[in-house]
């Protein structure tokens, strides 16, 4: 019932149009979270906690990864012909590991994503071996339409922070080729894993050089230009809109209620909604159906997510669906893997069955829909 309500009530506001449109955003794709089993196993013995499916499962993408989602979503055909996209929210650069420990970890440096998979198929080849490649095929075919997720997964002020106090729990991670399992950063309003999150307002100057380097980044690596961010972790400040318009992005997704800092702990409350705008023009977009399969929260996924899409489309919405890479990885368990594999299939298959009249859009279109308002 509360369910119901809440399904209903995240559909009242924002733009409307009469087309079944289908929009999966997934982030963390790009991120090297947990580096393998051995690394997982070597951080146990060390002590590092599992606080989350994140810190289980979350690795790299593997080409097996890939493969399967791939076979997945071309298992199903929309009106149009096109099959299911991912819009994954990627990052395009990871902690250089082997520079850092060289140098003793006295600074951070980090390496493009492709230099990644290059270590990587040398550490692991069969998970790795022309993993990049296949990458990029995802992209031509159109299964795969990267955004922007930051330029890396963590806070980068925590993270130096850290290293200056030489924390035991950051180096254990670092010398595993890991950054997870860490769950305490001196700050209530900043996690881990939240590269935009702040205590002092003035920090947010220093996100400006981040996100312009990490724009560039990623269009060196993933071949064009970013239009559309999610903060990577946690919730930004709108006050960095301004970098992020400059360098061409467009459209930003935020969530329905958000709590938004304002600096040392204090918070306003913003409600928001899809085609919402900024006071610089750019245009929101809320993800207004969720889809984690792997979080076990003993109900079916499937029926869930149905359930989320069918109240986005009564109310006449594009749905958004909300997700994150670690459901489709299989590294460290293949279990995992299927779990999250299988509800995808099952749930694609329902949206084809039911709305025959679907279409499969990346989040980047959806955006330019909106923006010539093409109900
Ligand atoms: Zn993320």
């Amino acid at each position: 019932m509360k369910q119901q309500l809440l399904n209903n009530l995240k559909n009242i506001y924002g733009w409307k149009t009469k087309r079944k449109i289908v929009v999966i955003s997934v982030d963390d794709y790009g991120n090297v979270r947990l580096d393998s089993k051995a690394a997982r196993k070597a951080m146990d013995k060390a002590g590092l906690k599992v606080h989350t499916r994140f810190d289980a499962f979350d690795t790299l993408e593997t080409t097996q990864d890939l493969e399967v989602l791939f076979e997945t979503l071309t298992s199903v055909k929309d009106v149009n012909g096109n099959h299911a996209v991912f819009t994954p929210f990627a990052l395009p650069c990871n902690i250089d590991f082997e520079k850092m420990q060289q140098e003793g970890y006295q600074e951070y440096h980090y390496e493009l994503l492709p230099v990644t998979y290059e270590k990587l198929s040398l550490k692991d080849t069969n998970a790795y071996n022309k993993t990049w490649k296949l990458w990029k095929e995802g992209m031509t075919k159109g299964l795969m339409a990267p955004q922007f997720h930051g330029r890396e997964h963590f806070n980068l002020k925590v993270f130096k922070e850290k290293l200056k106090k030489r924390d035991k729990e950051v180096f254990t991670a670092l010398n595993n080729r890991s950054y997870t399992s860490i769950e305490d950063t001196g700050y209530k309003s900043i996690s881990l894993t939240a590269a935009f999150e702040f205590w002092k307002f003035e920090e947010n100057n220093d996100f400006n050089e981040i996100l312009m380097d990490g724009l560039n980044r990623f269009e060196e690596v993933y071949g064009y230009k970013a239009i559309h961010f999610n903060p990577p972790g946690g919730r930004e400040h709108p006050v960095i809109h301004k970098t992020l318009k400059e360098k061409g992005v467009k459209y930003i997704d935020t969530p329905f209620i958000k709590q938004e800092h304002q600096g040392e702990g204090n918070y306003k409350k913003v409600i928001n909604y899809t085609g919402k705008k900024n006071k610089l023009g750019m245009i929101y977009q809320v993800r207004n159906v969720v889809f984690e399969p792997t979080h076990n929260r003993g109900f079916n996924w499937v029926d869930y997510t149905y359930k989320q899409i069918e109240a986005a489309f009564r109310w006449h919405r594009p749905a958004i669906i909300s997700s994150h890479r670690v459901n489709f990885c299989g590294y460290i368990e293949e279990d995992n893997r299927k779990i999250g594999i299988k509800a995808l299939r099952e749930l694609l298959k329902r949206i084809v069955t039911k709305w025959p009249d679907v279409e499969f859009m990346s989040a980047s279109e959806l955006g330019n829909l909106i923006t010539k308002n093409k109900g």
